[in-house]
């Protein structure tokens, strides 16, 4: 592996140019600039309710919203209280089992959604399944096609070197040190779990177009299974693969399977070029005129399991050229599905938390104590804004993006609780967030290039600083405002951030320093355990208020943001070390003689700070409207 991507890395830049895709050749003002001085100045970095039971009108929700689990409390299995003050100093395991209930869990949860042993396949000969990011085996189409339809089924990834070049306007590491170590682990546990099943799975380094023929042809395969993916780069690489297929001689076809996405695309009620410019009325149609299809149950066993030389070994990062990087504060993640299943048990079933504001309400009506502790799914949507640890939100999104965990199992595991636990608004939250991401699934299809353009989907005209000195104290933490450091801190040292901190650095990147918005979404690529395309670039269009809906054009306040999810300045002293001394009131304005002094003055309201503008980027033509929150992730 090492000799082969360290000649790949060496010669990304000018390979890069000729081999992107379209969807990197873009408009005219999609100038280099950070291109041209990126050698001295981007420095590689380590590539490394309980909610008032309200009536909400929801075919998804065939239930009657309740108090009942108010009166009658189910037992909690465990309870883990996971507050700002378990996590100082810590590194926190996301999931937090240990290997052997991890093994116990998946084993469990394999278990329940497998296909019954009668089931036969009906196919001969061999098929292949590409694996890409569908890193899973439970709801797996395109597996469970390649095993009906043949009699010996061939799992393989192909480590594309690609994934390890450049972001295409500003050089950047196109797959950041934790999201490589991350992606490694995926491939470990698939191997592990398809060996579980009498397989194995064959890894190997090289395009997809030039190592897939060449199995087809020594295998004699007559079918390669793989899931369909929907942006540019990935729908070339599927394209070179069909092409190269053809060149075999011995008929092998491309079969490409739909399977990222909750609502199936083939059960959409329009086109999906039709796709509504606006989420509610895309998620109220599909709610009204969709049902979710039941996950793909996978057999116990997969074999036999053909006969392989050298089924090659999982790479270690300095194979693929990157620079390892550990987790020294904040979550560590563990990739693959089995890991991904557990965070799901964990979220669902297994955690529980406090919720102090919750017992002072529920005293004054005088009920027990003990309904003080509550499922992590039960409350969901009065925590999912928060910052700080791993219980706020589901975590699910890193496995989602390499596909370890389908929608559609999250789907059932939600149906599940709801039948055993408790229905609320919180469950069906979860399942109005994964909307959104089938939303930015199907958008990616509508849009285009256009996704990736400075312009976005409504082709906006604007002028945009490309500041480095701007950029680089954004991306390193480093503004003066420790709401911004603290989450950028988070990022690059853990690969993860918040929904909230991800729209807060956003805004501030955008409408507070002007930058141009690609080079934020592309710092994200490099950085993000759960980078996605369609949700990235999705998300970051919006955020920019170029987006294919005009009213999501939003500025973030930063004292306002701050005072609402922050009050205590737990989340700012976690990340940000010279804070950790000062009074909860200061640690959001410290000032510069405690912390820094502010690179730029915020936009609206920059009443707390004395900071002032040193470089000038553009804050010209948005309107920069007041912060509001109309139900957007
Ligand atoms: P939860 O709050 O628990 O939500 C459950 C799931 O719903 C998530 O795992 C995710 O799959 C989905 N979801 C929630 N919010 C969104 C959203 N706004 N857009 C799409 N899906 C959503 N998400 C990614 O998966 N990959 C990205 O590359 C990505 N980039 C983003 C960039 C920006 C600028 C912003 C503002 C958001 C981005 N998001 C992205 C969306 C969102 O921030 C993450 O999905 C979420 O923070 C993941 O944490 P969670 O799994 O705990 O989410």
């Amino acid at each position: 592996f090492s000799a082969f991507f360290t000649e790949r890395r060496n010669s990304t830049r000018s390979r890069q140019k000729a081999t992107h895709p379209p969807r990197r050749t873009s408009p005219a003002n999609a100038t280099c600039l950070l291109h041209n001085s990126s050698k001295k100045s981007i420095p590689r970095m380590a590539a490394s309710s309980l909610s008032s039971p309200l009536s909400i009108s929801n075919p998804l929700r065939r239930f009657s919203l309740h108090i009942h689990h108010l009166s009658k409390p189910k037992p909690i299995p465990s309870l883990i209280l996971c507050s700002a003050a378990k996590m100082n100093g810590h590194i926190y395991r996301v999931p937090g089992l240990d290997e052997e209930e991890m093994d116990s869990v998946a084993g469990k949860t394999f278990e329940r959604y497998a296909l019954p042993s009668s089931a036969k396949r009906n196919g001969k000969g061999t098929a292949i399944v590409w694996f890409r990011n569908d890193l899973r085996v439970l709801d797996n189409d395109a597996l469970y096609r390649a095993w009906s339809s043949s009699d010996t089924l061939l799992p393989v990834y192909c480590l594309d070197p690609r994934l390890f070049l450049t972001t295409h306007f500003f050089g950047f590491p196109k797959t950041g040190a934790l999201r490589g170590a991350f992606l490694m682990e995926c491939l470990a546990d698939l191997r592990k779990n398809l060996m579980k099943r009498g397989l194995n799975l064959l890894i190997r380094s090289g395009k997809p177009e030039d190592i897939l023929p060449c199995l087809a042809k020594d295998f004699g395969a007559h079918t390669v299974f793989a899931h369909k993916e929907t942006c540019s780069e990935e729908l070339q690489v599927e394209r070179h693969v069909n092409q190269a297929l053809k060149g075999v001689g011995n008929g092998t076809k491309l079969e490409l399977v739909w399977g990222s996405t909750m609502y199936h695309k083939d059960d959409l009620p329009f086109d999906v070029l039709d796709l509504p410019d606006i989420y509610t009325q895309f998620r109220k149609s599909v709610e009204a005129k969709c049902r979710i299809r039941s996950l793909t149950r996978i057999p116990i066993s997969l074999g036999p399991t053909p006969s392989v030389d050298n089924w090659g070994d999982v790479p270690t990062l300095g194979e693929v050229g990157i620079e390892p990087q550990e987790v020294t504060r904040g979550m560590r993640f563990v990739g693959g599905e089995s890991a991904g299943v557990c965070r799901v048990f964990e979220y669902f079933w297994k955690k529980a938390r406090s919720s102090p504001e919750i017992f002072r309400r529920l005293l004054r009506r005088c009920l027990c104590v003990y309904i003080m502790l509550y499922d992590l799914l039960k409350v969901y949507k009065e925590t999912r804004n928060g910052m700080l640890g791993p219980d706020y939100s589901t975590k699910f999104s890193p496995w989602l993006a390499f596909g370890c965990i389908s929608p559609r199992f999250i789907y059932e595991e939600v149906q599940r609780y709801e039948s055993e636990r408790v229905a609320n608004n919180s469950t069906y939250w979860v399942l109005f967030e994964l909307i959104w991401r089938d939303y930015f699934r199907f958008l990616s299809i509508k849009c285009g290039n256009s996704l990736f353009h400075l312009g976005g989907p409504r082709n906006v005209q604007g002028k945009w600083s490309q500041d480095i000195m701007l950029f680089e104290s954004w991306r390193d933490g480093k503004t003066g405002y420790p709401i911004i450091d603290a989450n950028m801190k988070e990022l690059s040292t853990t690969g993860f951030m918040s929904n909230r901190g991800r729209q807060i650095v956003c805004s501030f990147l955008v409408r507070d320093m002007g930058l141009d918005w690609r080079m934020g979404a592309e710092w994200f690529e490099t950085c993000l355990l759960d980078y996605d395309p369609c949700s990235n670039y999705g998300n970051w269009t919006y955020g920019a208020g170029v987006g294919n809906d005009p009213r999501e054009d939003r500025y973030f306040s930063i004292p306002k943001q701050a005072q609402n999810y922050d009050p205590e300045g737990e989340y700012v002293a976690f990340w940000v070390q010279q804070l950790r001394r000062l009074p909860k009131e200061k640690r959001h304005w410290p000032g510069r003689l405690m912390y820094m002094d502010t690179v730029v003055p915020l936009l609206h309201g920059n009443a707390q700070t004395s900071g002032r503008s040193k470089s000038g980027g553009f804050r010209g033509s948005h309107s920069g409207r007041s912060s509001r929150n109309n139900g957007r992730p």
